[in-house]
């Protein structure tokens, strides 16, 4: 494992630092102006976090004006290396001037990839499956989809409640977020949901686990086994499901949840496909995060940090189930192109040598830190996550739990920028912070990191957080 030393290397050595009066800067404020004129509105940014990125180095970056930013969200899971690591940089700037765009076709990088990948596949997949590759989080579940109903000739896929699977096609029936789904129906007639997913802070049976006996799992057992339950189990092909929900909140399921449903689902003949885009590579302390489970899927798909820096993602198939599927049924232009896998291989070495056991040590070590910070502030309800994938959740009222409302969040996220903390939330309500930095970040980031979110949770800033706040005032 690299030293310390290395790793704070890894990252701009004075961040966090502002140097404009104001945040947006009048350089990042005009950008932003700019794409508003230019682009659909629809994106989380430029509108949500006003900020513009310029130049990124580890755990933080800077925007156009010099502010420097320590990054808690990993661009959203994806830089679980760090931005631009040397190593990645070296092998973009090796395989650009040789080879990049190979139309779905052969080259050794892709074999080197597929290689690698059936090596680290947890359980009986080892060694074991067939790869297939997209272009991001969205399209591997696509793909995932397609070949667990071409390969069982059923139709109909289960999802949970709380689930994020992606933004197009069927995996946009998948998600649950009104925020992203409700302009777009009508959705996938042949997606059923089940429920609910654990989320044991807010129990919708108001138990608490163990004495609750898994409720909740009993009760998806109910659905799928309830003549009148509403679904064709004999025609369900395939569930999918997050091994600790993300965008949902940052939800790790109670022990012995995901076994149960995992002895379910295989007892029914349905298969699983286990969603790790955003929980994989390294994010729980495992390389998928299914290993903390020790159960086994059908099917895995991988997004986000597999590329990295790079757009690109990856489906790993039990290899009897689509080794004899139609040859050219599937295809994709850009599909595995060289560089990208390249850089995937070089991403998982990076991961297996030494942040896997670092997002472990790290995260209980900011876990620690944030569970003692939440019996001093009462706007944090919750504490919770695995690995380097943990939770704040924001409460009005710690006995109530009633959610701390969008505009609050809004302005605690925006508050946390203006300080050089670069947090996205997320929830079923957007009142958590996710505090997923890169695996690499050093202590003294994380420390500075909570020393902030601290003093910007004071008791004494929310009152300051009900004044009127504008854009950059
Ligand atoms: N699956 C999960 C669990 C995710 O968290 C996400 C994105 O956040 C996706 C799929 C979709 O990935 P992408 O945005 O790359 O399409």
């Amino acid at each position: 494992m690299a030293s310390e030393e290395y790793y704070e290397k890894l990252s701009f050595p004075d961040a966090p630092k502002i140097v404009t009066k104001t945040i947006p800067g009048p350089q990042t404020r005009a950008l932003l102006e700019k794409e508003l004129s230019n682009e659909t509105p629809t994106r989380i940014a430029p509108i949500g976090i006003p900020i513009a990125w310029e130049e990124a180095s580890g755990a933080t970056f800077k925007d156009p004006d010099g502010n420097v930013f320590i990054d808690l969200s990993s661009g959203v899971a994806v830089n679980n290396v760090g931005h631009s690591h040397p190593e990645i940089v070296e092998v973009i700037k090796n395989e650009c001037g040789r080879l990049m765009h190979t139309p779905d076709g052969t080259c050794k990088n892709r074999q080197r990839l597929g290689a690698m990948l059936a090596e680290a596949a947890p359980g009986n997949l080892k060694n074991n499956v067939r790869m297939a590759y997209g272009l991001s989080g969205s399209s591997a579940n696509e793909i995932a989809i397609k070949f667990a109903r071409a390969s069982t000739g059923k139709s109909i896929i289960l999802g949970f409640q709380g689930a994020y699977h992606g933004s197009i096609g069927t995996t946009l029936t998948l998600t649950t977020s009104p925020t992203f789904r409700s302009l777009y129906r009508p959705f996938m007639p042949f997606v059923e949901r089940l429920g609910p997913y654990p989320y044991c802070y807010r129990c919708p049976y108001d138990l608490t686990h163990p004495e609750c006996d898994l409720q909740c799992a009993k009760y998806v057992e109910f659905q799928l086994t309830d003549p009148y339950g509403g679904i064709d189990v004999g025609d369900v092909a395939a569930v999918i499901l997050e091994p600790m929900q993300g965008e949902g909140g940052y939800v790790p399921p109670p022990p012995g949840w995901m076994e149960y449903m995992y002895n379910l689902f295989n007892r029914l003949g349905i298969l699983i496909i286990d969603d790790e885009v955003q929980m994989g590579m390294g994010r729980t302390g495992t390389l998928f995060a299914v290993e903390n489970f020790g159960v086994e899927p059908d099917i895995i798909t991988m997004g986000k940090a597999l590329g990295g820096d790079l757009p690109f993602s990856a489906v790993l198939c039990r290899a009897d189930l689509v080794k004899d599927l139609e040859p050219f049924s599937h295809v994709l232009t850009a599909a595995g192109n060289s560089m990208s896998c390249a850089v995937a291989c070089k991403n998982l070495e990076l991961i297996q040598d030494g942040l896997l056991d670092r997002s472990k040590e790290m995260g209980a070590y900011a876990k620690g830190r944030l569970k003692e910070l939440a019996k001093e502030r009462e706007v944090i309800g919750d504490v919770r996550g695995m690995g380097w994938g943990i939770a704040i959740e924001l409460v009005c009222n710690k006995t109530t739990k009633q959610p701390l409302s969008m505009a609050e969040v809004v302005r605690i996220v925006w508050h946390l920028r203006d300080k050089g903390v670069y947090v996205l939330p997320c929830g079923r309500f957007d009142n958590i912070l996710r505090m997923v930095p890169p695996l690499m970040i050093s202590k003294d980031l994380v420390d500075k990191s909570i020393d902030i979110i601290a003093d910007v949770l004071e008791t004494a800033d929310m009152a300051r957080y009900s004044l009127n706040w504008t854009m950059g005032s």
